[in-house]
């Protein structure tokens, strides 16, 4: 028996930024996709995309890596509005989400589907060379961040594959600029067609 319905409502039940109709955008994302391909996502915080797309990642018999350094964003550190005290570790005062992520990935039985790579984005990506399927990108969100992931990650993307991109807001009064900038790019570039939006999400496909 599919466990998609189980996985979708504990999903919405994760820590996180991802309201419930982008995440099933995602899933749908991701079953479109090849069976036993790669996926990748940059930006996994505590796992809640993660188990959107592992959902379809288990359908699909495809493995999703969900990248994080696991300390957070700008936005997310004391004093910003995404702080959340309950995700620092008391022995060096530093925001630590790879606990949270850990049990999430167990908690929803996807350990044979979903894999963290802790590290820096950049670093991780120069040392990656395995061919993208699907590429989710929501890491960090600041100009400089958000364009070194675009640069890095997207021409790992196959013939026909997947590029989602989080946190897309065409009106700055709804959120920073850099991730609707990429996307702008992405589009200029002429190598990828829009498949899909939902709320702040964008789907792209490379032509
Ligand atoms: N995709 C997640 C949310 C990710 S939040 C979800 O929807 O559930 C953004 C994450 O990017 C944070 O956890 C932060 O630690 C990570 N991040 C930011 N810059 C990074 C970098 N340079 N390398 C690795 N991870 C980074
Ligand atoms: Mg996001």
């Amino acid at each position: 028996m599919s466990r998609v319905p189980e996985l979708l409502s504990f999903a919405a039940h994760v820590k996180g930024f991802m309201p419930p109709d982008e995440g099933r955008a995602l899933f749908e994302a991701g079953l479109a996709q090849r069976t036993r391909s790669t996926w990748l996502e940059v930006g996994a915080w505590c796992g809640k995309s993660a188990v959107y797309l592992g959902a379809a990642a288990l359908e699909r018999d495809a493995v999703l890596y969900s990248l994080d350094h696991h300390h957070g964003s700008e936005e997310n550190q004391r004093g910003w509005d995404h702080f959340d005290e309950e995700l620092v570790d008391a022995r060096d005062g530093r925001l630590n989400t790879l606990p949270s992520w850990q049990r999430t990935i167990a908690d929803a039985q996807l350990e044979d589907v979903v894999f963290g790579l802790v590290g820096p984005s950049l670093v991780v990506a120069e040392h990656f060379a395995q061919p993208l399927d699907l590429l989710f990108i929501d890491g960090g969100h600041g100009h400089d961040v958000a364009w070194a992931d675009y640069h890095a990650w997207t021409p790992k993307v196959v013939p026909g594959g997947a590029l989602l991109i989080h946190d897309v807001f065409a009106d700055p009064a709804d959120g920073g600029r850099p991730p609707y900038e990429v996307y702008l790019a992405v589009l200029a570039s002429g190598e990828f067609t829009e498949r899909g939006h939902q709320g702040s999400l964008r789907w792209l496909q490379r032509n």
